[in-house]
Order: structure tokens, then sequence, then C-alpha cells
């Protein structure tokens, strides 16, 4: 059995006060939660969350990482450094890292392996452009993605969250019908069959990512292969996001 995963990625977005209003709100709403519950505030405002979801089943995440762990990269920050401030866990491959910042496979490869090395678990982000969709290359780029596993063992896959988000998708208001996430996640779960075999298959967590809302949330969540969801809009409010966690809890208990 999966266990549920709904993660927010706050992307560049809530200043300290509103950060430490919605982790408050979160902790006090998750002191348990029959579903996992991670939010990825950025990177100057980890400390400060991570004192405020002490205690409670809310877990902390950051956004991105660097796969040195200390040195002369200036602006970066390292693996052991998110650990030190708390996080268990760590986006990476985000579509817009990927865009906008030019990250390639082969560097999100050392990424992912740098975050299990200093402990932290790692979500792997991966997902088509529409074009590429349109033009029938969907599966092609995903396969090509997962290649941002490349140095990661099968015992470490117990580490790796798989979060299928097709860029078109993010941040647009359009998401995927239930059949286009389905479709795409039993596609990835046949990758992790071929790269590391049944077992690891059947237990890794592939989430879904891309404009979930409250109202769509269930419906997704409680696809076979759908584990999850990596939220950004909805994940800057307390409401939205707990409505999305609600979802997962319902869901959970339909798969059980
Ligand atoms: C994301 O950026 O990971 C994301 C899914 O954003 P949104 O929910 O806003 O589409």
């Amino acid at each position: 059995m999966r266990r549920i995963l709904v993660a927010g990625n706050w992307k560049m977005n809530l200043l300290a006060d509103a950060g430490t209003s919605l982790s408050q709100a979160l902790a006090a709403k998750y002191p348990i939660a029959a579903v996992e519950v991670l939010i990825c505030p950025a990177f100057p405002y980890l400390s400060g969350v991570a004192a405020t979801i002490r205690g409670s089943a809310v877990q902390l995440g950051a956004q991105n990482l660097y796969f040195s762990p200390q040195g002369a990269f200036t602006g970066e920050v390292s693996g052991d450094m998110l650990k030190d401030v708390g996080c268990g866990w760590v986006l990476v491959g985000h579509s817009e890292r990927r865009q906008f910042f030019g990250e390639q496979d082969e560097l999100l490869a050392k990424k992912v392996a740098a975050g299990l090395q200093h402990g932290l678990k790692v979500v792997l982000c991966v997902g088509e452009l529409l074009t590429e969709r349109q033009s029938g290359q969907m599966e092609a780029v995903l396969k090509k993605q997962m290649a941002g596993l490349a140095l990661v063992s099968a015992e470490q896959m117990a580490n790796v969250v798989i979060a299928y988000e097709p860029v078109w998708a993010i941040g647009t208001g359009v998401t995927a019908s239930t059949e286009q996430a389905q479709q795409a996640h039993a596609f990835l779960r046949g990758q992790l069959t071929s790269r590391y075999g049944d077992a690891v298959s059947a237990t890794t967590r592939i989430l879904y990512g891309g404009s979930v809302k409250a109202d769509n949330a269930l419906e997704l969540l409680s696809q076979p292969d759908v584990d999850g969801a990596l939220v950004g809009g909805a994940s800057l409010k307390a409401d939205s996001f707990i409505a999305i966690v609600e979802a997962g809890i319902q869901a959970m208990s339909h798969k059980r």
C-alpha cells in the first residue's frame, strides 16, 4: 500500500509572516495525519517554518539543492545545509528549474544522488511540454527524464518519489484529465519496473502535479497509479491546501 503524499511547492511566494501563518494553520490541523503532508518554502524561510511545524505531522522540504556538499559555489545550497536546517525532503527537476535555469537530466541525476546521500527524500519531477504531447512524444520525453534516476540504486528508491507534472498543466488552470494522468503514471510505473523490477515499481509513489485544486483532487488521487499530489498555487492558502490533503485522506481510504 502506497501512502498518499500531498506536497505543497510554495515556489518564490510568501514572505515570513504569510508563511508562518500558513504553516501554523497546517501544523494545528495535522498534529497527526493519515497521509503524508509536505511543504516546500523558499530557502530563507526553511528554518523558521521548521520551528513552526516541529512536533506536527507536517514535513519540510526545499525546492532545489546543489550537488556538492560545500565549497566555492556562490549562491548555491547543499543537501547537507538543507538537512541541517530541518528539511527531510527536496524537490529536484521541477519544470521551472528545467525551463528557466537550463537544468538537464545529467545535472539532475547528480542532484538526486546528492539529496539521497545527505539523508533527504527526493521528489524527482518529470513532465512533457504541450508541443511534445501534441506531437506524440510524451512517452519518449518521460523515458528520457527518468535518467534523473541514473545514479540511484534499487535500495535508495525507498527514498525517492516521482512527480508527473505535465508542463502545460502547471499554473495554467488546465488539469490533465484523470485518464491522461493515469495513463502517464502507468507509463512511469512501467519505466520503474524496467529499471528496478516489480517490487520497487509497486512501492514507489508517483505524484500528479498541474493545477490540482480542491475540486479536482479527489478524482485525480483516486486513480490507481496516482499516489499523491504536488501542488503549486493551491498550496499557498491553508483552506485550499487542507481541502486537497482531505481529498488525499478520502482517496486513501478508498484504496485500502
Ligand atoms: C507546480 O508548480 O509544481 C504546480 C503543480 O503548480 P500548480 O499547482 O500551480 O499548477
